[in-house]
């Protein structure tokens, strides 16, 4: 199936590792993108989904979630909308212009998304990526984001679901699709 054929690159190479972050099993998706062909696969099947579905913007969550769904957002025709957490910023500029912020709880501490003003408008409809759900907080943020604007989710997609959210196919009331829950 899709999901053995993800799963083993996906975890072939040792990916989770134990983050200094006592409990924490870090999921490294960055080996996948190694695999040109599961890579192009992850992409593929997102792309299958979302396609025809008349969605005009990918909104990425930073950073993995940059690396799928730029390629998402050129394959099925949207815009992509980056989703940018400012600490990673470090105090340099994230955006050349005005924002709006949703902070939201993380399992190690808090965090918070910005997007464009202007880069999404009202009545778009809109799929928002990242590489991996655990909690939920961070995909509940930008899904605020996105309604603030009057924008449509439609789902929420992500590579990995961890155990969490094993069984919960909603979020925030939108649908959440998962390529692949690690055993
Ligand atoms: P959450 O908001 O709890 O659903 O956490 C999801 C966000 O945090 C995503 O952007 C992930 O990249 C990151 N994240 C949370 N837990 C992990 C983990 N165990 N391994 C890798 N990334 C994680």
């Amino acid at each position: 199936s899709v999901y053995d054929f993800l799963e083993r690159p996906l975890f072939k190479w040792g990916v989770c590792f134990s983050g200094k972050k006592t409990g924490i099993m870090f999921q490294d998706i960055t080996t996948l993108l190694l695999d040109n062909k599961a890579f192009k696969h992850t992409v593929d099947i997102f792309v299958d989904r979302y396609r025809g579905m008349d969605i005009s913007v990918v909104a990425g969550v930073e950073a993995r979630g940059f690396m799928f769904g730029t390629a998402i957002a050129l394959a099925i025709g949207a815009k992509f909308v980056p989703l940018r957490k400012p600490k990673s910023c470090q105090g340099r500029v994230c955006f050349n212009g005005e924002v709006i912020a949703e902070a939201y709880e993380l399992e190690y501490g808090s965090d918070c998304l910005e997007m464009h003003v202007g880069a999404v408008e009202a009545g778009e409809r809109a799929i928002v990526i990242d590489d991996l759900v655990a909690t939920g907080g961070t995909l509940s943020a930008a899904i605020r984001l996105l309604e603030r604007v009057g924008a449509q989710v439609v789902e929420c997609g992500c590579v990995i679901g961890l155990r969490q959210v094993k069984g919960q196919r909603r979020l925030n009331g939108k649908p959440l699709y998962i390529l692949v829950e690690p055993r």
